[in-house]
């Protein structure tokens, strides 16, 4: 495996796409048989992944199925939900617990963890024993945004990973700094990220929005400099992520790195949930994949954040309807709409790709 890519699968079907990236990078290789291998998902709320708040339970299932598939019985999987509501009953409302008796691994509630220290250049964090004796760490947070740091992927994943006492002394912290520096407390071996259905703007979940891809990587600095960028973030947005490259937990450079390993066509789009919907009397959609949809519903949140949409004139034109049409009014969303008087490249763009156009024109 390569250390330095990111390799993106869009789709619909967690599971089989996790396989299928798995197989084709081979991230075991090298891996002892008796590892401990700890699967660390985002179960922040009691509530389905369909909410846009937590990792589907179908994406851990397919994790689970290749490690096993390939020797490696020692798995668990670690959460510590937030504050604001119990492990257990996560496990329960998500799925997880289903998941535990069918494949014979156990659910590990760090809310009910002892805890070590651990210094990271000066600074002492306090993290959940069990993590500390994972010997391989398989991190799976969700693509989302946040409303606090604008967007959570795997390095604020690992926030779970601590004992509640600590979740509120980081908040005392400013949150950036020790979300940063825990990068370093607790190594992740290997990242996969939910993006099929993640919240547009807040980790509880409410507004999810389809984006329908998986990313595997291994560079949590490099995976949320990426993540950042399809959720319409600069890294200044998200300052931990620069932190934690400046103190060596990775790079933010993620330029030439993400590999693709299909496209994503003829995946069908959802817009009828919450906040999403306000969005579709800017758009006008024909036949638009849902990663597609997924950056510009992103892009548009940004755009109202900040006052812009008031002042767009015309509609947004996106999907694959318009591929080779000549239109006279709008803004084309991708390569099918570059028949528009002006257009956002990319087959899908980011939503950062398309606020970067609006802010040069
Ligand atoms: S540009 Fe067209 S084909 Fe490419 S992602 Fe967008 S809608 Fe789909």
């Amino acid at each position: 495996m390569n250390h330095n890519n990111i390799w993106v699968l869009y789709g619909d079907d967690p599971k089989s796409m996790v396989l299928e990236i798995l197989n084709k990078v081979q991230p075991e290789k090298n891996l002892d048989k008796d590892s401990n291998i700890g699967i660390k998902p985002n179960l922040v709320v009691a509530k389905p992944s369909t909410s846009g708040a937590t990792t589907s339970p179908e994406l851990v299932e397919g994790i689970i199925e290749y490690f096993q598939s390939k020797g490696y019985m020692n798995i668990s999987i670690l959460e510590g939900s937030w504050i604001g509501d119990r492990t257990s009953r996560a496990f329960r409302i998500c799925g997880y617990e289903d998941i535990s008796d069918r494949y014979n691994v156990p659910l590990i509630d760090l809310q009910k963890d002892g805890s070590i220290e651990k210094e990271v250049d000066g600074l002492r964090l306090n993290i959940c024993r069990s993590i500390s004796q994972i010997d391989y760490l398989i991190n799976v947070p969700v693509l989302k945004g946040h409303c606090q740091t604008n967007i959570t992927c795997a390095l604020k994943n690992l926030k779970g990973c601590i004992p509640n006492s600590e979740k509120r002394r980081f908040h005392t912290m400013g949150l950036h700094k020790p979300i940063a520096y825990l990068s370093k407390a607790i190594r992740q071996d290997l990242i996969v990220v939910d993006g099929i259905m993640g919240d547009l703007n807040f980790e509880e979940g409410g507004n999810p929005v389809r984006m329908n891809r998986v990313l595997v990587g291994t560079d949590p600095v490099m995976m949320d400099s990426y993540a950042a960028d399809l959720l319409g973030f600069d890294l200044e947005d998200v300052p931990y992520i620069k932190m934690a490259e400046d103190i060596g937990a990775g790079k933010t450079d993620w330029s030439g790195s993400v590999i693709e390993l299909n496209s994503n066509e003829g995946i069908k789009i959802n817009t009828d949930k919450g906040r999403v919907r306000q969005f579709t009397r800017y758009i006008e959609e024909r036949d638009a994949c849902s990663a597609c949809y997924g950056s510009l519903i992103h892009a548009l949140d940004r755009m109202q954040g900040s006052g812009q949409l008031n002042r767009v004139k015309s509609k947004f034109y996106i999907g694959q309807h318009y591929k080779g049409k000549i239109l006279d009014t709008g803004t084309g969303i991708g390569n099918c709409a570059r028949g528009c008087p002006d257009y956002v490249p990319g087959c899908p763009p980011t939503a950062r790709d398309i606020l970067r156009h609006f802010q040069k024109n």
